[in-house]
């Protein structure tokens, strides 16, 4: 009923903020084996930022490649055999990226300790073991990840997170100079993820003062960034983004995400789309459930000229609708908050299937 939350340890937030991050890791090398492991999106590989990760001789830096699949179990499992194999139990772990990185990050520092596959630990407090020391770095804003109490992995049976409180990150650090290199197209989707998971908190039975109090705040920086005078991606409104997707992140910790999570998850286990833009194409239909949101949402579209693709479903088998709605009906927390708690007797597998032919 009353949710205990567990928050980052330590925040660290401003432009070049970046650079104090060697001086936070210093008192934490003493711990386990004495290294450190970077984790990288590759995007960075070659720039200018890579010169700047306070890495030392005996620190492992790995370059990932996000794209185009999310983080999976096999992929933190074999992270985690590997380094243990080679280097044993590091100091800690830095993720540098996206959302798909802090949450590989997140997952990896909590494999380091608990023993087996990851897969065995998808879901609600059933991970045994707290994890090593983790940092996060995000590089572009939307999802929260960076504050959130999951890490949120594809397995072979189910797209779902390591959730506990462990899985938060000990330290943050935000610098909003390193989300200036972001294109249009992802700037766009992901700063949407916080939009969205402001109207889907606001919108539902959970909503509450606390939760309240964030999503308005994030909401009124998103319009700022994506519909004020000075909208688009300038460095006031980066500062903005990426706050924003901290207290859009708070906001659905207290209360619920809802119905366009719920067709996303199902976008992105059956079809592979990624999360953000997932919510996307699946928001621009959702006009019976959240209207005022869906309104302000065209106009954020209209106004940066992205265009979301149509008509979709003309080439999705009747099977793969089936199976999308299917995971999207097995979320029933989400539907529980956005509906209320007689939301089967408003929501059948149809109408979600319907949903669904919509996009
Ligand atoms: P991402 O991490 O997948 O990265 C998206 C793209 O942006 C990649 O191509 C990446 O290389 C690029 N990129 C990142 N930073 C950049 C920069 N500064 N400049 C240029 N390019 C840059 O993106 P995302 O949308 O942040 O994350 C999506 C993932 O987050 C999904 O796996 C989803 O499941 C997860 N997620 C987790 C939570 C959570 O609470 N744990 C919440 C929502 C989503
Ligand atoms: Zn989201």
């Amino acid at each position: 009923m009353h949710k205990n939350f567990k928050n980052i340890e330590k925040v660290v937030f401003g432009r070049g903020s970046f650079s104090t991050m060697d001086s936070i890791l210093e008192p934490v090398r003493k711990e386990n084996d004495h290294f450190f492991v970077f984790l990288v999106d590759n995007y960075f590989k070659g720039r200018e930022l890579e010169q700047r990760i306070p890495a030392r001789p005996e620190d492992v830096v790995r370059f990932i490649d996000v794209d185009p699949y999310e983080p999976t179990t096999e992929q933190i499992d074999s992270l985690r055999d590997e380094i243990l194999q080679s280097k044993g139990l590091p100091s800690g772990v830095v993720g540098i990226g996206g959302g798909s990185i802090m949450d590989i990050a997140k997952a990896v520092s909590l494999m380091f300790t608990n023993e087996g596959s990851s897969t065995l630990y998808q879901g609600l407090n059933l991970i045994k073991k707290p994890g090593i020391y983790h940092l996060g770095v995000p590089t572009i804003s939307g999802t929260g990840a960076e504050v959130s109490m999951t890490a949120v992995l594809t397995g072979p049976e189910k797209k779902l997170g390591l959730k506990c409180d462990w899985t938060v990150f000990n330290q943050v650090i935000l610098d909003p100079e390193l989300i200036a290199s972001v294109p249009r197209d992802k700037w766009f989707y992901t700063g949407m993820d916080t939009y969205i998971h402001c109207i889907e908190s606001e919108t539902g039975i959970l909503n509450n003062a606390f939760s309240h109090a964030y999503a308005e705040q994030a909401l009124k920086l998103c319009q700022d960034v994506y519909l004020g005078d000075e909208a688009g991606q300038t460095p006031e409104n980066d500062d903005k983004l990426m706050v924003a997707s901290l207290m859009g992140g708070l906001s659905l910790t207290y209360s619920e995400v809802g119905v366009c999570h719920a067709l996303s998850y199902g976008l992105s286990k059956i079809l592979g789309e990624k999360h953000c833009y997932a919510n996307c194409v699946a928001f621009q239909h959702l006009e019976d459930y959240y209207p005022k949101g869906l309104e302000e949402f065209r106009q954020m579209l209209d106004k940066h000229q992205i265009e979301l693709p149509q008509g979709l479903s003309r080439d999705w088998t009747e099977d793969q609708i089936t199976r999308m709605a299917q995971v999207a009906y097995n979320l029933p927390h989400m539907w529980n908050h956005a509906i209320g708690p007689d939301w089967k007797e408003k929501i059948t597998l149809e109408t979600i299937k319907d949903l669904y032919r919509r996009m």
